[in-house]
């Protein structure tokens, strides 16, 4: 798609980036045959190809309004038109480009600004987050049945095993995960220490960055990703083979780190070995084989089979690009996954999305409930923590995390 930059943007690596991916794009839309926003909207504007186009006028200097924010803004950032897209455009970036822009030249105002405002600064801080959460488990039964479904009841950790392996890796704590649900990386530490790995955390570590970066807030995504760095290289430089996320969301964004620094002379260098070092719980857990599928195989044996129905995050099959891999342990395991329609269709969760297009996200949760519930599944998995939360409050089958679920079985 030929693009006419316009000065403002015209020698900025964002510019010259937006003018790269629109290049490869041909216009075909094929991708809006697998976006869910179009799918349910109907209108161009609200699939991948209208809202390139969209990009592509306010790259070329033209005005944008609070509507060209709310198409963008209905983006889930899933990437389905990403996996679908025979060019291989970008979409991903080129809608980071976009929504920066759009801010800008149409800023936010009114209710819409103090949300993000509060999300952004309530969700990623743990001393403000959990004694929230911790009150509203405590005040659950009296809570109305709509925001009851919200709140989790509160969950053990369990056991983490003692430093003592020779072999290292480290963990992200990340923000809300550790107090919604703290037994997804204590079931992870259990499961890596079976493979002769001890799972270390970093106690200065803490959000991704995911959460203000997607919330208008770049700098403050990039001052947690220069956190997180700081905190972690020592370790990396002492030996720690790699850097395991249990949240498919939280790897995305810290694989993306070297982008993100780039331009960062003090950090870049560091910020593109973090995200070399950066491995999908899944990704790590299959490396294992050699020492896991043998306890995999006689868990198998020794257990009644389960039926299982697996969600696959967008931000594990089109994000991070790993598919099946999941399943493929699952089913070494003794689970019996049961047919998803639409697999590749996102809950509705997004991140903050769910909070911010409530009336979209709960339409795509249903969605997704009817997809993973046809196959009568006794319970239902998946690999982040947005997307677990969501999925619950809609259903009564138990949403768990899947290396919670290899955890349980290895224990019994
Ligand atoms: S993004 Fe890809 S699939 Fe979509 S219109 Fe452009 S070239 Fe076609
Ligand atoms: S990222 Fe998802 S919601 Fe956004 S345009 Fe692509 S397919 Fe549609």
């Amino acid at each position: 798609m030929q693009t006419q930059l316009a000065d403002f943007i015209r020698d900025t690596p964002a510019g010259r980036e937006a003018e790269a991916i629109l290049r490869k794009c041909v216009h075909c839309g094929f991708c809006t045959a697998t976006c869910p926003t179009y799918q349910l909207l109907g209108d161009e504007l609200d699939g991948p190809r209208g809202r390139i186009y969209l990009i592509k006028q306010m790259v070329e200097g033209e005005t944008a309004s609070a509507k060209t924010r709310l198409h963008l803004d209905r983006c889930l950032t899933c990437r389905a038109c990403e996996t679908t897209c025979p060019s291989g455009v970008q979409y991903g970036r080129l809608l980071d480009i976009g929504r920066e822009l759009a801010v800008k030249k149409a800023p936010r105002s009114g209710l819409d600004a103090l949300t993000r405002s509060v999300l952004k600064h309530f969700l990623p801080r743990p001393w403000l987050f959990k004694p929230t959460l911790k009150l509203g488990q405590w005040a659950r039964p009296l809570l109305p049945a709509a925001l009851r479904a919200k709140v989790p009841p509160p969950r053990a950790a369990g056991a983490w095993p003692a430093p003592t392996r020779a072999r290292r890796m480290l963990v992200l704590a990340g923000c809300v995960q550790p107090a919604l649900q703290p037994d997804i990386n204590a079931a992870a530490a259990r499961v890596l220490d079976r493979a002769g790995i001890s799972l270390l955390t970093a106690a200065k570590a803490g959000c991704c960055g995911a959460l203000p970066f997607h919330l208008d807030d770049i700098e403050a995504a990039k001052k947690d990703a220069r956190r997180n760095i700081d905190a972690w290289w020592p370790l990396l430089e002492d030996g720690v083979e790699a850097i395991v996320m249990t949240a498919s969301g939280c790897g995305v964004q810290v694989r993306d780190y070297a982008h993100l620094l780039q331009d960062d002379r003090r950090y870049a260098l560091k910020a593109a070995r973090v995200a070399l070092a950066t491995r999908d719980i899944g990704e790590t857990v299959a490396a294992e084989g050699e020492r896991l599928l043998p306890l995999l195989d006689a868990a198998a044996a020794a257990q009644p089979r389960t039926r299982l129905a697996f969600h696959a995050p967008c931000t594990l099959q089109h994000g991070q690009k790993i598919r099946g891999v999941v399943e493929a342990l699952l089913t070494a395991a003794g689970f019996e996954l049961t047919p998803v329609a639409d697999a590749h269709l996102c809950c509705g969760s997004a991140g903050t999305y769910s909070v911010l297009q409530p009336q979209i996200a709960m339409r795509l949760r249903d969605n997704k409930l009817a997809a993973l519930s046809a196959g009568r599944p006794q319970r239902i998995a998946s690999a982040n923590i947005g997307c677990i939360t969501h999925l619950q409050s809609g259903t009564a089958l138990p949403v768990r995390h899947w290396i919670e679920l290899l955890d349980e079985r290895l224990s019994q």
